[in-house]
């Protein structure tokens, strides 16, 4: 097994010069761009899987625009793939064969928010941070928080069914998408799920939908439940010796029966890439946990934080800092979402896996992760949303030559995550990053059933090809 892998057949020239005359007729002027910035732009991700130029990117600006551009794309044979921010990170949105990018951004109303129904309904387009701050300016909470939120979109957290630091208490994209405005690979446009809190009319499509990676339609409106947002939130910082003092804290802590709303472990490596900016960590600090507890008394919530303290303490923790102000809490926060920017400063090259192993065990992948780095010479560093054994191990390397060893701790990693009873993706999905080692967890059988429902949904093959399955071997 190797690496993100793809076959690079283009789509030829006549079929494209086709399919654009075509959409001239159902776009205004500046909904569809060829210059050679906006393409190189729409060629990649997150993910660093390559690039993969489209010929031609949309901005569709209404549902019957959507229809019409895949109607378009289908009945000239032209590979068509949807696209919200492009901060993904399984390459999800790159054109692996050209043809149209179906940037669903300029989508990007939020319809109506409903304080008395607790729900919002949003075009995809919007950007996660601006539907938070909406609702919380209602005294709403839409829980789901992607570290991406500030440009990330809510199609694109449909799609991969995204989620954060508050996934340990309040779960994931899909928990709160009750409803969905679709627009399937042939044109058709249709209204699934509801926009009560409760019904399970026909099969649950939207369960389908949500996580189906770009690969079986679009949303092209989305109707989201929110709950009432709690009124105050404590953020602490529990220093560790080492990052197993770190893990094993985390697991005492969930086995005690306590549940934060984040639980976000800083390995030694992620702490010293962002240590100092912006940010001093307490001297002696080999890894650290961010804890979050909320509630609606701030004498129970900071009980509950020395309980976590006091039983973080049992695991070798030396101090459990509580952030005095909002101010605090922010810059806390703020070194959080650094973590990825700043690992790239430390060696030029890093593959971010989002693997998932049950909580028990995180103790146990952490050392195993860490083994591994030494014995392949690599750097590895692990941080992430630990309390729900999500987490985040990056392999940082120099360049080129050192990528077949690169190749094969990625393949280690999988491997130990699946025999550990976790999954390959927590968060980012399989995209074209994973495509080849979906096989590590899910059997032919089940390969075999999710191919005919892509081919049921999308018989022309043409939306957003070659994603999250194996390639399959071709006949020579
Ligand atoms: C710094 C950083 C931190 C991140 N942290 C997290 C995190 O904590 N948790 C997490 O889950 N992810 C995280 N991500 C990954 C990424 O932000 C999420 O996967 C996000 O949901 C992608 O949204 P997007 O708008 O950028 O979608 P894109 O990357 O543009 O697309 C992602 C997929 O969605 C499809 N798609 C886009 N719009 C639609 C639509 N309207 N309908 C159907 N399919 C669509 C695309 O075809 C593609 O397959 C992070 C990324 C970065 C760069």
């Amino acid at each position: 097994m190797s690496g993100p892998s793809a076959r690079t057949d283009r789509v030829d020239a006549e079929r494209v010069a086709r399919v654009c005359e075509a959409l001239t007729s159902v776009l205004e002027q500046g909904q569809l761009r060829r210059d050679a910035d906006t393409l190189a732009a729409y060629g990649r991700d997150e993910s660093d899987s390559g690039v993969f130029p489209p010929d031609v990117v949309v901005f569709p600006e209404t549902t019957a625009q959507v229809s019409a551009v895949f109607k378009a794309c289908v009945a000239h044979g032209v590979p068509f793939t949807p696209c919200g921010a492009r901060s993904g990170k399984s390459g999800g949105s790159l054109p692996l064969n050209g043809g149209v990018a179906v940037s669903l951004e300029r989508m990007n109303r939020i319809h109506s928010i409903s304080v008395e129904d607790l729900t919002a309904v949003v075009g995809p387009g919007v950007v996660t941070g601006d539907l938070m701050k909406a609702v919380e300016a209602q005294g709403l909470f839409y829980p789901p928080d992607p570290n991406s939120w500030e440009f990330c979109t809510l199609g694109g957290n449909v799609a991969e069914n995204a989620g954060g630091p508050r996934a340990l208490k309040y779960g994931v994209t899909r928990d709160y998408v009750i409803g969905l405005e679709w627009v399937l690979p042939d044109g058709e446009v249709l209204r699934v799920g509801r926009r009560t809190i409760k019904g399970v009319a026909g099969y649950d499509l939207v369960g389908l939908f949500v996580g189906s990676e770009g690969t079986l339609g679009v949303a092209t409106e989305i109707t989201l439940q929110l709950i009432p947002l709690p009124r105050k939130v404590l953020t602490a910082l529990v220093v560790f010796p080492s990052v197993l003092d770190a893990a094993r804290g985390v697991s005492a802590v969930l086995a005690a029966g306590i549940l934060p709303r984040c639980l976000e472990l800083i390995d030694d490596v992620a702490l010293r890439a962002v240590d100092g900016r912006g940010f001093q960590f307490p001297a002696g600090a080999g890894s650290v946990v961010i804890a979050e507890v909320d509630g609606h008394g701030e004498e129970g919530l900071l009980e509950e934080l020395s309980r976590l303290g006091d039983i973080c303490a049992q695991q070798g923790a030396t101090q459990t800092l509580v952030a005095r102000d909002e101010g605090q809490r922010e810059k806390l926060w703020a070194v959080r979402r650094a973590i990825s920017p700043a690992l790239r400063a430390l060696k030029p090259h890093k593959i971010s896996e989002d693997i998932v192993v049950p909580r028990s065990k995180i103790p146990e992948i952490i050392q195993r992760l860490k083994m591994m780095g030494a014995e392949l010479g690599l750097t590895v560093a692990t941080y992430g949303h630990a309390g729900d054994g999500n987490l985040h191990a990056n392999i940082l390397y120099e360049g080129p030559h050192q990528r077949g060893l690169v190749d094969e701790a990625l393949r280690r990693m999988l491997v130990m995550t699946v025999e550990l009873g976790g999954t390959i993706t927590g968060e980012h999905g399989v995209g074209l990053a994973k495509r080849e080692f979906l096989a590590l967890e899910q059997g032919p059988a089940l390969l075999d059933l999710q191919r005919r429902l892509k081919s049921f949904f999308d018989p022309s093959g043409l939306l957003n090809p070659q994603k999250i399955f194996p390639a399959l071997k071709r006949s020579t």
